[in-house]
């Protein structure tokens, strides 16, 4: 077994997941980069690789359980020990009218943004808990809290991550395994393209600074949720909105 601590990014092929990739590699990180689109995280992981860290890509569909277990498997055989886990695979589904919203189209949003995360999550606390120690952060969003007019779904599952990270911090505090998250505001990245350019304006006309969050900013929150320095939070949710949320 190596002395390396471990990262499992899910997601991490672009995006925010990509940024906090990068930066768990650099903080010291072997760092899974765990996504459905296998060439774009292979991409991810060898660039991380040629910098001289240690980088895997796997496919993992989150909402497989089967693929939740490989991959969480797949990490513990090559590197001995899972540290760290970061839901971060995420879809914002279709902005429209609530009564347009068809339940394939509901489905497919709590699927991937609330049940991956459970599945996820799970498969990664049962090799946490031997260890006696771990770290979990859920990427939920500010609209988990107070909701955006059109991404029914999407506030709702991230309502739900909100909830799942509080229940399972209460539940795993005594284990070692600290699990928190963060809910940001509108960050510059591809799944912006998912939601019309009327939505997009709404969500920035709601931050007080006036600009989008960058993936690196999220990143670094990250950081230090999952480092030795953050110690005694857990089931926490941690703002990062440029001032939108106000609790
Ligand atoms: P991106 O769309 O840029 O990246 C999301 C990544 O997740 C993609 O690589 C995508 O693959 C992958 N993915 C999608 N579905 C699955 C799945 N079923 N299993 C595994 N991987 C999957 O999004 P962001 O980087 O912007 O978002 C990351 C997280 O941050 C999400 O949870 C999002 O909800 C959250 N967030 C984002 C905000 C923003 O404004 N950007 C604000 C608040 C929260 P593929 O490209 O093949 O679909």
């Amino acid at each position: 077994m190596s002395n390396t601590n471990t990262a499992i990014v899910t997601g991490g092929a672009r995006g925010i997941g990509l940024a906090i990739a990068r930066r768990l590699a650099q903080d010291g990180y072997a760092v899974a980069i765990a996504d459905i689109d296998l060439p774009t995280a292979e991409a991810a992981a060898a660039a991380l690789r040629e910098a001289g860290y240690p980088a895997l890509a796997l496919q993992a569909d989150v909402t497989q359980p089967a693929d939740a277990t490989a991959m969480v498997q797949a990490v513990v055989e090559r590197w001995g020990r899972l540290n760290v886990l970061v839901n971060n695979a995420g879809i914002a589904g279709r902005n429209q009218p609530f009564t347009e919203v068809t339940l394939a189209e509901w489905n497919q949003v709590l699927n991937i943004d609330l049940t991956g995360v459970f599945l996820c999550s799970q498969a990664a606390v049962r090799a946490m808990l031997p260890q006696g120690a771990g770290r979990i952060v859920n990427i939920a969003s500010i609209a988990g809290k107070e909701g955006n007019p059109g991404l029914q779904a999407y506030a709702a599952a991230k309502a739900g991550v909100i909830g799942l990270t509080k229940s399972m911090g209460k539940e795993l505090a005594k284990k070692g395994i600290l699990v928190n998250a963060i809910a940001p505001a509108v960050i510059e990245t591809e799944i912006l393209q998912q939601v019309t350019p009327e939505m997009v304006q709404y969500m920035l006309d709601r931050v007080p600074m006036g600009r989008f969050g960058k993936p690196e900013e999220v990143a670094e929150l990250v950081a230090w949720l999952v480092s030795p320095a953050c110690s005694f939070s857990t089931g926490a949710v941690y703002d990062l909105s440029g001032g939108r949320a106000v609790y």
